[in-house]
């Protein structure tokens, strides 16, 4: 390792690089996986999940199974360089980065049903990453995101107003406006 490569021991987490690129190298930057894909475009309804979180085993019980290259992945995600990772070729490498945004989706999915989780997903709320309901009777109305599956990749994610209740209110505006186009 050259003096200037990624310490994944590094306490230095807190970085304010902003990474647009889709790819993450973590060379590059003392951000970790986790902060770095939370900002990604299209990923702003995740929260960071506690790495102690990752590392207890019982919470990903199960998950192996359904995560091709999942200890590669797993590896990605805790900013841990896998002894064989150098080993593998560009496009093996292209899969585990897939696959670890799919496992980070699922553990995602079970930490925010945690305490912890539900306080980050909550201060989210507060600070309004949710969006608004665009209904002017509700005044402004801060939105939820709901998971309508458990099952990964057969449902997509909605948009819940606790004012008006309505789910996915986005698309609903969204067929309004095209209905009166
Ligand atoms: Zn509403």
């Amino acid at each position: 390792m050259s003096a200037n490569a990624y310490n994944p021991l590094d306490e230095h987490h807190q970085s304010s690089l902003e990474d647009n690129s889709t790819s993450y190298s973590s060379d590059e930057n003392e951000q970790t996986w986790i902060s770095w894909f939370c900002t990604l475009k299209g990923n702003e309804f995740f929260c960071e999940v506690d790495e102690e979180y990752i590392q207890d085993d019982f919470n990903l019980s199960g998950l192996s199974s359904m995560i091709p290259y999942y200890d590669y992945a797993l590896d990605m995600i805790l900013d841990i360089e896998s002894p064989n990772g150098s080993k593998l070729t560009e496009q093996q490498h292209e899969l585990v980065e897939s696959a670890a945004e799919l496992l980070y989706g699922l553990i995602h999915a079970r930490y925010i049903l945690s305490n912890r989780g539900m306080i980050s997903m909550l201060e989210k709320y507060k600070q309004n990453h949710f969006g608004r309901c665009p209904r002017v009777a509700c005044n402004n109305q801060s939105c939820l995101p709901v998971g309508t599956s458990d099952v990964f990749r057969t449902a997509t994610l909605k948009i819940f107003c606790p004012s008006c209740q309505v789910l996915n209110i986005y698309s609903l505006c969204l067929n309004y406006f095209k209905s009166i186009l």
